[in-house]
């Protein structure tokens, strides 16, 4: 299932959109992750790459 990211928790530092292969994951214009559901393959990287949790599969 693809991935929702908690901006909450997000700190902008940009791990998830250099891990994610399918460059599903970009910085939105206040410096926080988001994710295109459309294009993520639900490898899962990007989850255990956030320093923060702040990603997680979306239900
Ligand atoms: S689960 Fe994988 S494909 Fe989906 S956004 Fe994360 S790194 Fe990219
Ligand atoms: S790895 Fe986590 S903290 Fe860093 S930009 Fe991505 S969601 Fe935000």
């Amino acid at each position: 299932m693809p991935v929702e990211v908690n901006k909450e928790m997000c700190i902008g530092c940009g791990a998830c959109v250099g891990v994610c292969p399918v460059g599903a994951l970009q910085l939105d214009e206040e410096g926080k992750a988001e994710s295109d559901v459309d294009v993520c393959i639900d490898c899962g990287g990007c989850i255990d790459t956030c320093p923060m949790g702040a990603i997680s599969a979306k239900e």
